[in-house]
């Protein structure tokens, strides 16, 4: 059976950052991807200035800024059904704000890990406590076995490591978002802006990333029917209804000039609840949860990806602390694992306050787009944030610090 210091579970934009992280710090680390191949799969990724702060620290915001432009406005606009009037809003970004191509991050991300740290084609399929020594045995689909001294799950929205936490599962809204990619070889006409457009049940986004390159989602009223996996039919579908609804034609045409190879359906939206972000245990002895695998705060204010690179960040630096070179390599010694298990317990600390607030705005906005609620409730949604300072972009200001 093999044995390893520090395992990751999940290879996504968290458990590659949080090896990168461990790395920049001299400590190696194995990242167990169920995969075959990196999963770049195609939608954009809008990263404010919380998360260019993490780039930063590891090491990667350069390149990754000569990928995109800066966004630097946000636009509302609201196109009431069977009114002809439309309500618009426009306010500017002062921080930092780009919509990448997951792609570029992923792959930049991947590429400044030394090679043989992501292991693919490996699904961990359940966890156990390792009597013999103090980590935990992880037994993958193929029936072998690792030992891990250290475990940190990044593997999304339905962990393994998460239920053996003993987290409940992620909740569920079923909404189906289409995503994809515009390209305009001659340029757009766009400000560089994010346009956020409501027009009958449907929500529309639009992030200029270059100028001839626009990222774009269409969040769909639940359908009655069955949504067939045929993308192109998905974008059809969708056309049809955004043309009834005499959405503006610049949108229109966006959507039926994306890549269709870009296409990408997304069914539903998970989330963890703000109260469990608040109070769940996200540790057991060395084995510990970041990323969407924590705290799956939807997509309703763009800070899910940021958010699990922020606990990357200051998860290796709590790790550096207590973890060797050798990344808790060699036999597990009780009095190394207990400080391990108190510097996971330093970041949890850390993280728990701002993920709260980040799952708590992340899910009243998700109440207000997607529940359309009583006006009682729609007040209180608007007061509070308002006092998280949502408009003002406040969660952007977060910085987590040196790695
Ligand atoms: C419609 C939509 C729009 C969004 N927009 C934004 C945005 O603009 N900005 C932003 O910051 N965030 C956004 N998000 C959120 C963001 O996409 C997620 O927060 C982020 O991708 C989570 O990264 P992760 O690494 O934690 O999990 P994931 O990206 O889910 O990665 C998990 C990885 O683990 C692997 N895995 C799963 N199970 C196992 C297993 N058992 N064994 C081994 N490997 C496993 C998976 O193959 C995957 O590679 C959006 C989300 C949605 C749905």
């Amino acid at each position: 059976m093999e044995s390893h210091g520090i395992v990751i579970a999940g290879g996504g934009i968290c458990g590659l950052a949080t090896a990168l992280a461990l790395h920049r710090k001299g400590i190696p680390s194995l990242v167990l991807e169920k995969s075959s191949t990196l999963r770049a799969e195609g939608a954009g990724i809008g990263v404010q200035a919380n998360g260019w702060r993490a780039l930063e620290q590891l090491g990667v915001a350069q390149e990754l800024r000569e990928t995109a432009d800066l966004i630097t406005s946000y636009r509302d606009v609201w196109k009431q059904e069977n009114k002809q009037s439309t309500q618009e809003d426009e306010y500017s970004v002062r921080t930092e704000m780009r919509c990448l191509n997951r792609k570029d991050l992923i792959e930049a991300l991947a590429k400044a890990i030394p090679a043989g740290t992501i292991r693919y084609g490996c699904q961990i399929a359940a966890i156990h406590e390792d009597p013999g020594s103090h980590g935990t045995l992880l037994t993958m689909v193929d029936g072998t076995t690792i030992k891990a001294k250290v475990l940190i799950g990044c593997e999304g929205t339905y962990s393994v490591v998460a239920k053996y936490l003993g987290l409940a599962p992620v909740r569920t809204i079923p909404r189906p978002v289409l995503r994809g990619y515009t390209t305009y070889p001659h340029g757009h006409a766009f400000k560089n802006e994010f346009l956020r457009l409501r027009v009958g049940d449907f929500f529309i986004g639009r992030l200029t990333i270059t100028d001839t390159l626009v990222h774009f989602f269409v969040t769909m009223p639940t359908p009655s029917t069955e949504l067939t996996r045929d993308l192109k039919k998905v974008r059809d579908l969708a056309l049809e209804d955004l043309q009834g609804l005499q959405c503006p034609a610049e949108i229109v045409d966006m959507v039926r000039e994306s890549d269709p190879e870009s296409l990408n359906l997304v069914t539903r939206l998970w989330y963890r609840p703000p109260w469990e972000v608040a109070f769940a245990g996200f540790r057991k002895g060395t084995v510990t949860v970041a990323g969407d695998a924590m705290h799956a705060i939807g997509p309703f204010i763009g800070q899910g990806g940021s958010a699990g690179m922020e606990d990357a960040v200051v998860l290796a630096r709590s790790l550096a602390r207590a973890v060797g070179r050798d990344g808790a390599g060699g036999e597990a010694r009780q009095e190394e694992m207990e400080m391990v298990g108190e510097a996971i317990g330093e970041y949890i600390r850390e993280r728990r306050l701002r993920l709260a607030l980040l799952s708590l705005e992340s899910f009243i906005m998700g109440a207000l787009l997607v529940r359309s609620p009583s006006p009682v409730i729609k007040l209180a949604c608007v007061a509070v944030l308002i006092l998280l300072g949502s408009k003002s972009l406040r969660h952007a200001n977060y910085d987590c610090g040196r790695l």
